[in-house]
């Protein structure tokens, strides 16, 4: 039984940004280990058996275990130490001391940096707050997915999905093509949530219909789900009365957002309030030194690309740490000006190019990104907050930099 390890950069997580930090820590020639709850590697790819992977990343379209599969194939070529079944429960933030829970019992690591990728958590039933009973039959859809696609079991014979986001429209398809009848996607937005291409693909392909602005307002059954009740809303949200209407299904699957998973982790870690994950710079870089973050547990990222890019800046600041490379630099605050939801970085820090992450409050027909304090203006045609708008600033733009920095996007 393992009882204490040492390591130069501890990775924590596996899935996309885990592997990709990990690997490219060990290129840089540092000692890395990588803990992984589950029993592989790879984290939501696994399950994810549609195309639409790695466009950026590997320039080639891939399924999410392929992807998962190159990192892996890649991460083994160097050396990196897997430890698979270790369930990260404590960090000492400071020391880099880390606790781990693992079939064989609990062990202890001691780390010069760390890299934080638990990915992100699907919203459950209970936050949703939906009047009725408490059948059985409702499912988040991570949770349908992993049961079709890993399980070979299907959640029920007639489902209405709630939420539009693309793990719902995924799966509106995915259970249509096993043989269950989709009665359609319910999305109390007047848009989709997911990206446009999903909706096309997945729904309107499949002829399922997308209830945009309307909500489920009730469920109803005794051991199994029998019916729910769906209604419009208003721009506040509010049902209309008249509009409600009953559809007879036993599965009701949610895909009402993911939340980055940064609970319970290490003390004195900054959250960003709005993105509800670790405040890191463009470094990757936490608010405590050496300790890194990357992935769906700094923001949720659209494209697994994004998560796979950062993951690999990330793997290489800290391997900067243990080589003493890393100069004190300065982090300089981003605030979020009008029509900006998600944003990504929390802070700048002139070392490393700005990659600018930004999700809109609303879609926008055309519109523009402005940093005024960088002299920058990017206009785009057609955005909506399902698919970030990316672009990098070069550093050396960034090393006049004084006070926060405003990131506005204007109609
Ligand atoms: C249904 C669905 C469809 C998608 N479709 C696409 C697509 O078509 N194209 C695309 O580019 N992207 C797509 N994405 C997005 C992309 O898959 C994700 O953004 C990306 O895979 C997230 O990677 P991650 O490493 O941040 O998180 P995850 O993959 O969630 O990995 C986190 C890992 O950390 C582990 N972990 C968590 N806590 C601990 C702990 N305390 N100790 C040890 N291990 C821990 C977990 O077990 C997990 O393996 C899709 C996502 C979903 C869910």
């Amino acid at each position: 039984m393992i009882e204490h390890l040492e390591t130069d950069v501890l990775v924590i997580g596996g899935g996309a940004a885990g592997m990709a930090a990990a690997l490219s820590a060990s290129r840089a020639g540092v000692r890395v280990t990588l803990l992984e709850r589950e029993k592989k590697t790879g984290g939501v790819l696994n399950q994810c058996i549609h195309h639409g992977f790695g466009l950026q990343f590997y320039q080639q379209e891939l399924t999410g275990p392929e992807f998962a599969f190159r990192l892996q194939s890649e991460m083994n070529e160097h050396s990196v130490k897997v430890i698979s079944e270790s369930y990260v429960r404590h960090i000492n933030t400071k020391s880099k001391y880390v606790e781990v829970i693992s079939p064989e019992g609990v062990f202890t690591i001691q780390a010069k940096a760390i890299v934080l990728s638990t990915g992100a958590r699907e919203r459950p039933f209970g936050a949703l707050q939906i009047p009725g009973d408490r059948p059985a039959g409702i499912y988040v859809a991570g949770l349908a997915q992993r049961m079709v696609n890993l399980e070979n079991t299907l959640p029920g014979r007639r489902a209405l999905i709630l939420g539009s986001g693309d793990i719902g429209l995924i799966m509106a398809r995915r259970l249509t093509l096993e043989g269950m009848e989709v009665l359609g996607v319910v999305e109390r937005l007047p848009y989709a949530g997911g990206l446009t291409r999903n909706v096309v693909q997945c729904l309107e392909d499949y002829d399922i219909p997308l209830y945009l602005s309307h909500t489920v307002v009730e469920v109803r059954g005794n051991k199994r789900l029998e019916k729910v009740l769906v209604s419009e809303v208003d721009e506040n949200f509010t049902p209309i009365s008249g509009t409600q209407k009953w559809f007879n299904v036993d599965t009701l699957i949610l895909s009402a957002g993911l939340i980055p998973q940064v609970e319970d982790l290490g003390e004195n870690l900054e959250i960003d309030a709005i993105n509800r994950g670790f405040a890191v710079s463009n470094t990757c870089e936490t608010n405590v030194p050496g300790i890194f973050a990357a992935g769906n547990n700094v923001a949720v990222f659209d494209l697994v690309d994004y998560v796979a890019a950062e993951g690999w800046i990330a793997g290489q600041n800290a391997s900067k740490i243990v080589k003493d490379q890393k100069r004190e630099s300065k982090r300089i605050p981003v605030i979020r000006g009008k029509n900006v939801g998600v944003l990504v970085p929390t802070y700048i820090t002139p070392e490393e190019h700005l990659r600018i992450y930004i999700r809109l409050k609303k879609p926008m027909d055309k519109g523009t990104v402005i940093i005024k304090k960088l002299g920058i203006e990017k206009p785009f045609n057609y955005g909506v907050p399902s698919e970030m708008i990316n672009f990098v600033v070069n550093r050396d733009k960034l090393q006049e930099l004084k006070g926060p920095v405003k990131i506005e996007v204007i109609e």
